[in-house]
């Protein structure tokens, strides 16, 4: 059987201009992922630079079982365990990730409010019924009002979410009843988008939380206080601004470029 030939992508275009980027000297991910390699004990979590004390390095033995002995040594000059710092790294890590996607959805709320105001020309509330639906879900007064008056309402309660204290996310309750019983049941409910990122930056500091479980818990919160908080919001808010999406006959890929003409992508 002939050898299947390995490939960079699998995707044609790319596949072309990957070749052009070669021919024209131009160093591309794909070349840096051929040739940086991944350091062994980051790569599994095990150093830990969280305080001027580092950076300690927690690896596996080399070539033979982890003893008892071994493991009692695997610790941080604070007393962190190898299962320690690899939870701070990880949750630092969904820290960062979450902070990036809430941010847009921040970003998307403070548009809303200026186009709500009138103060942002060239933006409009284009789907209306959307914009009813999520005045539902959070709780705002329709009535006889305008829509620009429900709209602000809807950018400051959104905004709202992201310094929020205490409580839990309004938009927990659009998921299904058992997954917010099992959220709070875990004590994994998001009180606020911003609080439970920056809870995560305090806890995985030096001498805060040492419990790699109650570590990873506090990752699972702020999470959630993403994908059920900042970044839905950002979807929903958008969704009014620009139209819900649906499924429409369109061109893709890097072939949409027209040489010829300024491509803002
Ligand atoms: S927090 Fe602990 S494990 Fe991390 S660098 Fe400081 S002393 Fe080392």
């Amino acid at each position: 059987m002939a050898e299947e030939k390995e490939t960079k992508s699998i995707d044609q275009g790319t596949l072309e201009l990957i070749e052009k980027a070669a021919k024209d000297g131009v160093n591309t991910t794909f070349d840096r992922a051929d040739t940086v390699k991944a350091c062994p004990i980051g790569s599994v979590g095990s150093c830990c630079k969280h305080c001027g004390m580092g950076p300690c390095r927690v690896p596996l033995p080399k070539g033979r079982e982890e003893t008892p002995e071994d493991k009692q040594k695997r610790r941080g000059v604070c007393g962190a365990t190898a299962e320690t710092i690899a939870a701070r790294n990880f949750i630092r890590m969904v820290a960062g990730g979450a902070a990036a996607h809430s941010d847009h959805g921040r970003g998307v709320a403070e548009l809303f409010l200026e186009v709500a105001r009138g103060g942002a020309p060239g933006y409009e509330i284009k789907d209306e019924q959307k914009l009813l639906q999520v005045a539902l879900d959070l709780g705002v007064e329709i009535g006889e009002r305008s829509n620009n008056e429900i709209a602000a309402d809807i950018g400051r309660i959104a905004l709202g979410e992201y310094g929020k204290q205490e409580g839990e996310l309004l938009t927990l309750r659009k998921a299904p009843l058992k997954r917010q019983e099992l959220w709070r049941k875990l004590g994994v409910a998001p009180r606020g988008i911003d609080r439970e990122i920056v809870e995560i930056m305090h806890r995985t500091h030096i001498g805060v939380d040492q419990d790699y479980k109650s570590l990873l818990k506090q990752g699972v919160r702020a999470a959630i206080g993403d994908g059920w908080g900042g970044s839905m919001l950002a979807t929903e808010l958008q969704d009014i601004l620009f139209g819900t999406p649906a499924p429409v006959l369109g061109q893709a890929n890097l072939g949409v470029l027209e040489k010829d003409e300024v491509n803002i992508i």
